[in-house]
């Protein structure tokens, strides 16, 4: 089983979801089955008690749970049922390993958020996974928040205990336009560190812009991301965010990322396409 990770930087509402989606959109077409993870590190246990102002619509999923708004991206996008369970947040991950520990389960340990609580988010993205080639896991939020540490840690975890090619990890970031129109990659920059000091090295960028990124900033990005020139991608802006994927697929996302994992659609047995 494959896991995309995929993480944003400089500033949330850049289009994370989007790109995530996309990404799974994309390997459905190529015969996989996609499913996604959206990791909301908030203390709330779902998203029914917060305010929709503030928030975005509470999005109900079948089997009543109140979700994210995202996780509607991921069924519209993937064209798949999810469960509550297909939403971590910190309310539900504490809250379990809370009452893991008053039943006396760890009993003579001290719980501590490394190992209980990152051990909780790995057996949550695990389980949602199951039966399935492909999850997409997004974490909420930006890097550096202090609220998502406990979940880069446990993905750096989780990429340590998997085989090299059944982890990838996608940075979401900004590129803006300087009052000249240069495209500026050092916010991309800064965020790239950010991720790298919390021991995350990402395998794709993807710069959220106005416009296609030029090539020049796609060197740019490569070189202080240590990562491929092919491994840059542009999302850029669209007047509607179901064209996302086929932007994507025209840079070839979908091909890097089947590359990279050793997805290949014939290795699918035929009846599971
Ligand atoms: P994040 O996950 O980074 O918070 P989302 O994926 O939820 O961001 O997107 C934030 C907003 O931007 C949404 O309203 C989405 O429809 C819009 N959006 C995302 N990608 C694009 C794009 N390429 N062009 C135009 N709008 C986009």
């Amino acid at each position: 089983r494959k896991f995309i990770f995929v993480t944003g930087g400089v500033m949330s509402g850049l289009g994370k979801g989007i790109t995530a989606a996309s990404t799974g959109r994309l390997l459905a077409n190529a015969g996989f089955d996609v499913t996604a993870v959206k990791i909301d590190p908030y203390l709330n246990v779902d998203a029914g008690t917060m305010n929709p102002y503030q928030h975005g619509e509470v999005y109900v999923l079948k089997d009543g749970g109140e979700v994210d708004l995202d996780l509607g991206n991921y069924e519209r996008f993937l064209g798949v049922d999810m469960t509550s369970d297909h939403n971590v947040t910190t309310g539900k991950t504490y809250q379990h390993v809370i009452e893991k520990e008053r039943a006396g389960d760890y009993l003579g340990k001290t719980v501590q958020v490394i190992p209980h609580v990152t051990d909780d988010i790995k057996r949550r993205i695990r389980e949602a996974a199951e039966g399935t080639d492909v999850c997409i896991v997004e974490i909420g939020g930006t890097v550096g928040d202090i609220e998502g540490m406990p979940y880069l840690e446990a993905l750096r975890q989780f990429a340590h205990e998997e085989p090299e090619d059944n982890v990838l990890f996608t940075h979401v970031t900004l590129v803006p336009y300087s009052k000249n129109g240069e495209q500026k990659t050092k916010p991309t920059q800064h965020s790239v560190k950010e991720l790298r000091s919390i021991g995350l090295q990402p395998d794709i960028v993807v710069g959220r812009c106005d416009d296609r990124l030029d090539p020049e900033t796609k060197e740019k990005i490569a070189l202080f991301g240590d990562v491929p020139t092919e491994a840059v991608f542009s999302n850029p802006d669209v007047e509607d965010v179901y064209h996302v994927p086929l932007v994507v697929e025209e840079e070839g996302l979908d091909e890097y990322v089947m590359e990279r994992l050793d997805l290949t659609a014939e290795a699918l047995p035929p009846g599971e396409r």
